[in-house]
């Protein structure tokens, strides 16, 4: 089968190399790509919100699953637009995919099925948002409504600051979706992710995660798109995944397939988990980055098989094998990210850092220059380990980031410090 996959980060080039590893693959393509995928699949220029350009390359080139990893294409129905011409999608189409695209989609979710979630209240308009913050508790979190590409979530510590983020959500910082603003509780806990694929009613759960969203050790600085991951999280417990399942991603899955809205994915649930007991924070609809990376090198099972039968809608006989022990993330990012940061340094000794077996480095802002790797963007490489244990996944990670020669990045260096 010949497949395409629609992105070009980290967690793209993990899905590529997972893909490529398949008996079942005949030619992998992405679009668009990046240096580290170009090495398992053909990378293609398509112009993605050009839906009937998405559509036209996969009939020229007879694929039979399309693969999205990133959130806009979904939000924006790319899915709808290959299904409509009976092309297997692996993402869901744009009307379940407002459980990421919109917040109060999702928490007016959780208020019919009953899902435990932080109270909230929704407003359009500023003057009602303002009344409603004189009386709240602080801290209080105020959410612009639709994607903000992970910047529309303010934690304020005081009146002042709610209100400045609440004038930025209504000012269109985070462009159009400011117009509505969800404004919640503070809920406090220990956050984790837990991703399962959804055939549009079987849910079959893959793994959890936690990641490290702040740019520098001890989770200090700015919120990047995530500094590093690791898989397991020790704090979901079986117990904590059935309580899960049971209270969160069931009945959701049900009430979307009820509402004639039938979810095919994967679902990414971010949670917080006191006492035993997980709310849902948020969910996204598709891996996350760079926790898919995590995931990807753990899991043992052809991936191909799964994911097509998600996008049919039987999951029924799919089961997967994944390697005991635990995997880790290590984002390597340009210096001065999340802020400004140059472009075009060169990297040496990615090869020998991932030679060991077990050890994979992925790329996201990388691009080919010759023989030379070249360092485009802000996240450049998600160096992956397995181990036994966190601890030692964690070590082995390091171990491939201190072979990698590029004076022009830097990292994290207790990712997974808490699992540790
Ligand atoms: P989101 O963009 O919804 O993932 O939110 C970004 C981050 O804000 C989350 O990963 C949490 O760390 C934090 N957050 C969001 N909502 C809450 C909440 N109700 N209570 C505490 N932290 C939250």
């Amino acid at each position: 089968m010949n497949v395409l996959v629609i992105g070009g980060g980290g967690r793209e080039h993990a899905l590529c190399w997972k893909l490529a590893g398949s008996p079942q693959l005949e030619t992998l393509y992405c679009a668009p790509g990046n240096a580290g995928i170009a090495k398992v699949a053909e990378c293609v220029d398509l112009m993605l919100t050009d839906h009937q350009a998405v559509l036209a390359f996969c009939k020229e080139k007879e694929i039979g699953l399309v693969v999205i990893g990133p959130e806009a294409p979904l939000v924006e129905g790319l899915t709808d637009d290959l299904e409509a011409e009976d092309i297997a999608v692996f993402g869901p189409a744009a009307k379940p995919a407002q459980l990421e695209g919109s917040k109060a989609f999702t928490k007016q979710i959780c208020d019919e099925a009953n899902i435990p979630t932080a109270k909230y209240a929704t407003f359009d308009n500023a003057s009602d948002a303002r009344t409603h913050l004189m009386t709240h508790d602080m801290p209080v979190v105020i959410k612009a409504d639709g994607l903000a590409a992970g910047k529309g979530v303010t934690i304020a510590h005081n009146a002042g600051e709610a209100l400045r983020a609440l004038q930025s959500c209504f000012d269109g910082t985070y462009g159009g979706p400011g117009a509505k603003v969800v404004i919640e509780e503070f809920l406090d806990g220990e956050e984790a992710s837990f991703f399962a694929l959804v055939d549009g009613e079987t849910i079959l759960p893959l793994a959890t995660a936690q990641d490290h969203k702040r740019a520098y050790d001890g989770d200090e600085g700015p919120n990047t798109g995530g500094m590093g991951a690791y898989s397991p999280a020790p704090i979901m417990t079986d117990e904590v995944c059935q309580k899960v399942v049971a209270e969160i991603i069931q009945p959701t899955v049900s009430w979307l397939a009820d509402a004639g809205m039938a979810y095919k994915g994967v679902l990414y649930a971010g949670l917080m988990v006191k006492d035993g007991s997980p709310k849902l924070i948020e969910y996204n609809v598709r891996f996350g980055d760079p926790e898919c990376q995590a995931l990807m090198v753990a899991l043992k099972s052809d991936l191909l098989p799964a994911l097509l039968a998600t996008a049919q809608g039987d999951l029924s006989g799919v089961t997967l094998d994944w390697h005991t022990g635990a995997s880790l993330c290590v984002v390597m990012a340009s210096k001065g990210y999340p802020g400004a940061y140059e472009k075009g340094s060169e990297i040496k000794g990615l090869e020998e850092a991932a030679a060991p077996e077990g050890v994979e480095i992925f790329h996201a802002g990388t691009a080919q220059d010759g023989d030379k790797v070249i360092a485009t963007g802000g996240r450049v490489l998600g160096v992956t380990a397995r181990g036994d244990t966190i601890a030692e996944a964690q070590k082995r990670a390091y171990e491939a980031v201190d072979k990698i020669d590029w004076p022009e990045g830097f990292c994290r260096r207790d990712i997974g410090w808490r699992a540790v």
